[in-house]
C-alpha cells in the first residue's frame, strides 16, 4: 500500500523484519518496510519524523532548482522557475535586475562582500510581491486571511502555518518556484487557518478553489544548493 506523509508518498511493505527500514530508490521513489505487527500511526510517525532527510535526498537526485548560498559570478539561481546566471557589475549601484538569461547584481567595490546579503533582501522584496498578490487574490475568492507574513531561509518545508495566531511563514526558496506553484503554496497555508490538519476536508477545501492542486503539489521540487 502506498501511504501520503506530509506530500510525499510511501511504499509500504509489510515483512518478516523487526525494524523499520526506509530507504529511496535512485528513480526516487520511497519505500519503507515495516514489521507485519507495526501500526499503521507508528509507521507514519516514523515517516513524518524523516521527511527533512527524505526531501534532501530526493533534492540531491533531482535536478531541482538552485537556491544561492552564494553569490558569485557564474553561479545559478532560479527564480519562478527559470534558471539564471548570476553577474556581478561592479559599478558602484546598488540594485539587482533580472536581464535575459542572467541576473545583475550592481553593486559597490566597497559592498562585494556584502553582495550574498544585497540578493537576497531582492529575493525576498521579489517574494513578497508574489505572495502579497497570491494572498489578496485567495482573499477576494475564499475570504481566508492572515494576521502575520514572515519568510524566511527555512530549508526543508516551503511555508507554515500557526493556526491560533494566524501567523503565515513562507520559505525564501519559495522563490524558486513557477507562480502558480507559489499560488498552491499560499492557499495551502491559508486553508491551514480553517482546517488544521491534512484531511480530507483540508484537501477538499483546496480543491474547490484550485481543481488542479494535485499537478501543481507535485511539481514543487525542494531546491539544492549551489556547490
Ligand atoms: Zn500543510
Amino acid at each position: 500500500m502506498v501511504i501520503n506523509v506530509d506530500g510525499i508518498e510511501v511504499k509500504l511493505i509489510r515483512k518478516n523484519v523487526r525494524r523499520i527500514t526506509l530507504k529511496v530508490d535512485p528513480d526516487g521513489s520511497v519505500s519503507i518496510s515495516a514489521p507485519k505487527s507495526a501500526k499503521i500511526e507508528y509507521v507514519q510517525s516514523f515517516v513524518l519524523s524523516k521527511t527533512e532527510w527524505i526531501r534532501s535526498v530526493l533534492a540531491k537526485k533531482s535536478d531541482g532548482p538552485f537556491f544561492i548560498n552564494r553569490c558569485n559570478n557564474g553561479d545559478k539561481i532560479t527564480i519562478l522557475g527559470n534558471t539564471y546566471t548570476i553577474k556581478l557589475v561592479i559599478d558602484g549601484g546598488k540594485k539587482v535586475e533580472l536581464s535575459g538569461d542572467s541576473v545583475l547584481v550592481h553593486l559597490s567595490e566597497k559592498n562585494v562582500e556584502r553582495r550574498e546579503k544585497i540578493l537576497l533582501d531582492w529575493m525576498k522584496f521579489s517574494l513578497e510581491r508574489e505572495v502579497v498578490g497570491s494572498l489578496k487574490k485567495w482573499n477576494t475568492i475564499t475570504g481566508l486571511d492572515c494576521s502575520d507574513v514572515v519568510f524566511k531561509d527555512m530549508k526543508s518545508r516551503w511555508g507554515s502555518c500557526n493556526v491560533v495566531t494566524k501567523k503565515i511563514a513562507f520559505s525564501l526558496r519559495l522563490l524558486s518556484q513557477k507562480s502558480e506553484c507559489i499560488d498552491y503554496v499560499v492557499l495551502h497555508e491559508l486553508t491551514h487557518t480553517v482546517h488544521r490538519n491534512h484531511d480530507r476536508n483540508f484537501y477538499g477545501y483546496i480543491e474547490r478553489f484550485m481543481p488542479d492542486y494535485k499537478r501543481i503539489s507535485k511539481s514543487l521540487v525542494m531546491p539544492v544548493k549551489n556547490q
